[in-house]
């Protein structure tokens, strides 16, 4: 008998500042990754999903991000605080409103 299921985890990258479509604050942003990968006998061996988002850590709605803006957020993450320009703010665009996930524990 084959046991096998899913593992799922959730890693925050980085909390950078940026203007939330959703509640019109400029406020702490969690980068987080949320994977998900299969397991067989318990065992996690390859990721079937892996979703990359802001959440905002104000109203926490979260903002799907493309894989290739990442390295550019968590570099504007590590930077001092005040350093990034209004101008050059990350603004979100909010598609999913509310949970899409159960919390983890
Ligand atoms: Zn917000």
């Amino acid at each position: 008998m084959l046991i096998f299921g899913f593992q799922r985890r959730l890693f925050t990258l980085t909390t950078l500042t940026a203007f939330c479509g959703a509640c019109k604050y400029t406020c702490p942003h969690g980068l987080r990754k949320f994977v998900t990968k299969f397991t067989l006998l318990f065992v996690p061996l390859f990721p079937i999903n892996t979703e990359r988002y802001l959440e905002c850590e104000r109203c926490g709605v979260r903002s799907h991000l493309p894989a290739r803006d990442i390295p550019k957020l968590v570099e504007q993450g590590s930077a001092p605080l005040g350093s990034v320009p209004p101008s050059e703010m990350v603004r979100t665009q909010p598609r999913v409103a509310g949970i899409a996930w159960p919390d983890l524990p």
